[in-house]
Formats: C-alpha cells, sequence, structure tokens
C-alpha cells in the first residue's frame, strides 16, 4: 500500500496551501483532488490585498486580470463611489488562481493527483486510511490509476470545500443557518467599458435581497456577476438574480451556477486524531462578506505548519497534537468572523438603519475597504461608527447619488 506523511484532500486554495508548507519542510505530500485541472469554481473570485499578503509574492499580472482600487455600492436608489488611494482587491478567475497555487506546492515537491476522489476510510494518528477513486473523466492514465487505490498516510488535511463528503463525516452537518446561497454568472462586457467603475473597480447591490447582496467583478474579457444571501432568507433568490442581471443592462454569456458558502463560523471541530480541517470545510468564511480565499489561504498555511512542527518532534498526530492549529485559527480570527456574523444579524433586523449609516458617509465604506486591504476589522469599525451613531444618522456629510433605475 501506498504510504504518505500527509494526504491533502482537495486541491483548492487550502489545500494546495497546506501541501505547500508540508512539501516544502520536506513531507511526501499527496494532493487528491476530485475534478480535472484546471477547474473553475463558481466564485467571484475576488482575492482581497490581505489575502494576496499572505503569499510569499504578488500574483502574477496573468493571474491578476484585474487590480480594483474603485468601489461603488447601490441601494433602493442610492449609490456611493468610492476610490481608494491603493488596489485593494485583484480580481482573478479560479481556474487561474488555483493553479498558481498549486503549482507552489508542486515546486516544493508534493504531487498532484486530478480526478481522483478521495474518501477517509479509517481516520487513526499515524495511520490513517484513505481510498483514492477516478472521478469524472480522468483522461489518459495508466489503466491501474483508473482503479480504486488504497493509500495510508501519517495524518491528512481536509480541504474539500463547503459540499464535502470527508469534512462532513468528520464535523457533522451544516445547519441551515451556517450556510449562504449564492448564484453566479459571467456576463459581456458590451456597452460597459467607459464606465470606470465597472472596468476597475467592484459593484455592490444591496436590497435585492434581504441579508445578502449582489456584485460585479470585472475580468479581463467579461464581468462575473453574483447574488448571495443567507440560505433561510435565500427564497427566489433566482428570480431575484435575474431581476439584478437585468437591472443592471448585463448579458450574461455563460450558464448560472449556484454555489455555497460557510457563513456559521469555524466548525466546533477542527481537529480530531490524525486530520485537521481546512478552509471552507472548516467554516472559514466571513459571514457578512463571503470573502473565503483569505481564509483558505491562511488557514492552509496554518494548518501545514502545524503538522510539519508535530510531524518534525516526531510526536504523533493526535487530536491534542494538532490542537495549537485550532487554538491558532480561533486567535486569528475568532473574533473578526463572530462580528461578521452580528453585521449579518444587524443587516437582517435593522437593514433600513444600517444602509442610512453607511450610504450617508464615506467612512464606514472606507473602513470596510481598509478590512480588505488588511487594515482593520468589524470590531474596529464598530468601535467607530459606536460613539458617532447620533452624528452619523443626523449628518449628510457627503451627498449621495440618487440613482433612477435601480
Ligand atoms: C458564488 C461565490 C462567490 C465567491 N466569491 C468570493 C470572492 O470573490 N472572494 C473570496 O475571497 N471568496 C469568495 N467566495 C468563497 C470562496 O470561493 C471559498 O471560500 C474558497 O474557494 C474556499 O477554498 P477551499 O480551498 O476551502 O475550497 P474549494 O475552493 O471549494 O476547493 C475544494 C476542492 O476540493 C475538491 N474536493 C471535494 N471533495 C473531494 C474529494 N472527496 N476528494 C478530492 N477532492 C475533493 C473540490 O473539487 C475542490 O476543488 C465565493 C464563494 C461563492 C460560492
Amino acid at each position: 500500500m501506498e504510504k504518505w506523511d500527509v494526504i491533502v484532500i482537495g486541491g483548492g486554495p487550502a489545500g494546495s496551501q497546506a501541501a505547500w508548507q508540508c512539501a516544502a519542510r520536506g513531507l511526501r505530500t499527496l494532493v487528491l483532488e476530485k475534478e480535472r485541472l484546471p477547474r473553475e469554481k463558481p466564485c467571484g473570485g475576488g482575492v482581497s490585498l490581505a489575502a494576496e499578503n499572505l503569499l510569499p509574492a504578488p500574483l502574477p499580472a496573468q493571474v491578476a486580470e484585474v487590480r480594483c482600487h474603485l468601489l461603488r455600492t447601490v441601494h433602493q436608489g442610492w449609490r456611493r463611489e468610492l476610490s481608494y488611494p491603493q488596489p485593494f482587491l485583484a480580481s482573478v478567475r479560479r481556474a487561474a488562481l488555483d493553479a498558481h497555487l498549486l503549482d507552489m506546492a508542486q515546486r516544493a515537491g508534493a504531487e498532484v493527483r486530478a480526478a481522483r476522489a478521495a474518501e477517509c476510510l479509517e481516520p487513526r494518528p499515524g495511520r490513517v486510511r484513505v481510498r483514492s477513486t477516478p472521478h469524472g473523466e480522468a483522461g489518459i492514465s495508466f489503466p491501474l490509476r483508473n482503479e480504486p487505490q488504497d493509500l495510508v498516510a501519517t495524518a491528512i488535511v481536509v480541504a474539500d470545500g463547503v459540499t464535502g463528503k470527508v469534512s462532513r463525516a468528520l464535523r457533522g452537518r451544516w445547519r441551515r443557518q451556517d450556510l449562504a446561497l449564492c448564484y453566479t454568472a459571467e456576463a459581456d462586457w458590451d456597452g460597459h467599458h467607459d464606465d470606470p467603475y465597472r472596468r476597475n473597480g467592484i459593484e455592490v447591490h444591496y436590497a435585492f435581497v434581504p441579508m445578502g447582496y449582489g456584485w460585479s467583478f470585472p475580468k479581463r474579457d467579461s464581468i462575473y456577476v453574483g447574488l448571495g444571501a443567507h440560505l433561510p432568507a435565500a427564497r427566489g433568490l433566482d428570480a431575484a438574480f435575474a431581476r439584478f442581471v437585468q437591472l443592471n443592462g448585463l448579458c450574461l454569456s455563460s450558464p448560472i451556477r449556484a454555489a455555497l458558502v460557510p457563513v456559521g463560523g469555524p466548525a466546533r471541530n477542527l481537529v480530531g486524531d490524525g486530520w485537521l480541517l481546512v478552509g471552507d470545510a472548516a467554516g472559514l468564511a466571513d459571514p457578512f462578506s463571503g470573502e473565503g480565499i483569505r481564509y483558505a489561504i491562511g488557514s492552509g498555511q496554518m494548518a501545514g505548519r502545524v503538522l510539519a512542527d508535530c510531524l518534525e518532534r516526531g510526536s504523533l498526530p493526535t487530536r491534542t497534537a494538532l490542537a495549537p492549529y485550532a487554538r491558532l485559527v480561533r486567535a486569528t480570527w475568532g473574533p473578526q468572523l463572530a462580528m461578521g456574523r452580528v453585521m449579518l444579524t444587524v443587516l437582517h433586523r435593522f437593514p433600513a438603519a444600517l444602509m442610512e449609516i453607511y450610504f450617508r458617509h464615506d467612512e464606514p465604506f472606507r473602513r470596510t475597504l481598509d478590512m480588505l486591504a488588511g487594515r482593520g476589522a468589524y470590531g474596529s469599525l464598530l468601535r467607530w461608527v459606536l460613539p458617532r451613531l447620533p452624528f452619523l444618522i443626523l449628518a449628510r456629510s457627503v451627498p449621495t447619488v440618487r440613482e433612477p433605475s435601480i
């Protein structure tokens, strides 16, 4: 039976970054990815500056198609436009981003097997049995590779995303309130070229759905658009998405895809005997904005480092030995993700008041962009908002543009 130090299940940003860290520390590392590569994942493809700064080098120009420094927000006929002093977000296609991140792992020595779905048969510290089965069209490969194959690893990193079955078996099912649903598609540039906010910025539209928002992110040859909402409030989201596309004058050039985002906060059990959960599989996405790439990259790196430390010490990767990873995740992002959840609740309970505060002033939006740039957090945004609340509601510091059509 093939023996590996580490098997990583899933080749998205979380898996590739865990594999990169493990392989760079000299561990024999295998990544099993269910889909053929390169694979496109339904996603806005917005990589915040905070996420990019976690990488050893900026994303190359062929991956970061547009660097956005403009933000336009729209809510019930009100529009606010902001220019940020530096690009706060790189707009990418996921196939290109994920290939770039997987390449980092391969260059460090990890082996990647695509079109292989993994199943964890027996999680035990020091000896985790994994079955790898061909998935979809495996392409031309050595005949034996198309048979189910049993492998064994000292530990596994589970990076199989929000709907992964391996993480579900280890973590338990999500509750409805732990998920957001999104519809997304690609649209043509026709008629939007001259709009600088469409070309070099992102647009965020509130009011199409309660507890959610619509977005548009520019790519070199198209615009990615989407509409997402907290799952319990997502009834009629498909019709709302059609309205959103129509009112924005967009012409779709791809099929519409639906996908989930985990918004319930970090899973209770991030580690167990012989395994660690990372990225979406671990519930690591911002409940308010849906940003997940930052947490996938960051948690993958943290998990890889903690696992490598454990194996280098010669310790068995038990739940206790891997616990520093769970502590690190909670210490780094626990408060931020909890505050994101509070923001989602406030948006649900007091949508008008929150939008009133946001849309009458530049500062809350600027502070939100600071967060994407890695310079702030919801806590500091709220600490800024609360003492100024009476003033913010009464004052009209910057005139907002009234937009007749939406
Ligand atoms: C519509 C939408 C828009 C989004 N937009 C943004 C955005 O603009 N910016 C942002 O930061 N975040 C965004 N997100 C969130 C972001 O996409 C995720 O947080 C991120 O992809 C998580 O990375 P991951 O590596 O954990 O999981 P994934 O990227 O989902 O990767 C998991 C991988 O595991 C593989 N897999 C699953 N099961 C198995 C198995 N049994 N064996 C082997 N492989 C398996 C899958 O094929 C997949 O490749 C968006 C999400 C959605 C749904």
